[in-house]
């Protein structure tokens, strides 16, 4: 079986000052049985680091740089996360590739970059409600996974995948738990055919604390990518004992 992974993706969110509250109550009360993180903004690392260092969550980042280092003002890489002994690395999420046109060939490459950094690349995909109305879901999906696949089964073996529609991104619109099933159903076939089906897929949009644990009874659902819901410390601890 493969092991619940919660993932709580702050976004552009918190406060040094806010953060703590909320990280303590996550040191305090993430004593479940499923795998808990959070990916915070880039500032905020070496806080995250020092209060869940000695905890059961551990923390990753929100995008990185496919380049080592030089003259990339603004970029993060793959190195200066591993400084900040970070676990993950979430690649390729669709606010990255709608507002900064990341395409799912520069996605691969960050998930490249991340592995080879020792780094767990967390790989997003999902279509966009346009694409799902006109029957796209499974085309979007392969030609998403397509050059992430490319890299290999040794490769893709190490990554996490999250399948997260965009339409249900914040707009509270969560998939039911039968249309989310469907769709990582199509991953987990496309996985296995490559020979790395136990790769864990995430479920992302619009997961709370009332909803997951229908979510995560579905067969290839093995936990949650959670957005506004990673914020409240209770409503994420909650999700993450679903
Ligand atoms: P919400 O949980 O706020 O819908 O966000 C989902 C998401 O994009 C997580 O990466």
């Amino acid at each position: 079986a493969r092991q619940r992974l919660v993932i709580g993706n702050w976004k552009m969110n918190g406060s040094l000052a806010d953060n703590v509250e909320l990280l303590e109550a996550l040191r305090a009360g993430a004593d479940v049985s499923a795998d808990v993180a959070v990916c915070v903004p880039f500032p905020y690392l070496a806080q995250a680091q020092a209060l869940l260092e000695t905890s059961k969550v551990s923390w990753g980042a929100q995008d990185v740089s496919v380049h080592a280092s030089g003259a990339y003002t603004g970029e993060v890489s793959t190195a200066m996360l591993s400084d900040f002994n970070c676990r993950w690395v979430l690649v390729g999420h669709s606010e990255r590739r709608s507002y900064h046109g990341e395409s799912s060939e520069l996605v691969a490459q960050k998930a490249q970059a991340a592995l080879q950094a020792g780094l767990v690349p967390v790989v997003c995909i999902g279509e966009t409600l346009q694409e799902q109305e006109a029957g796209e879901t499974a085309d979007v999906i392969a030609a998403q996974l397509k050059p992430v696949l490319a890299l290999g089964p040794q490769a893709v073996a190490k990554m996490v995948i999250a399948y997260e529609p965009v339409w249900a991104i914040g707009t509270g619109r969560t998939a039911t738990p039968e249309q989310a099933q469907e769709v990582h159903a199509l991953i987990r076939a496309a996985l296995r055919e490559l020979g790395a089906e136990q790769v864990q897929v995430l479920y992302g949009g619009s997961v709370k604390a009332a909803n997951a644990a229908s979510l995560f009874a579905m067969p290839d659902i093995d936990g949650a990518l959670v957005g506004g819901a990673s914020l409240v410390a209770e409503e994420f601890l909650r999700i993450a004992a679903a």
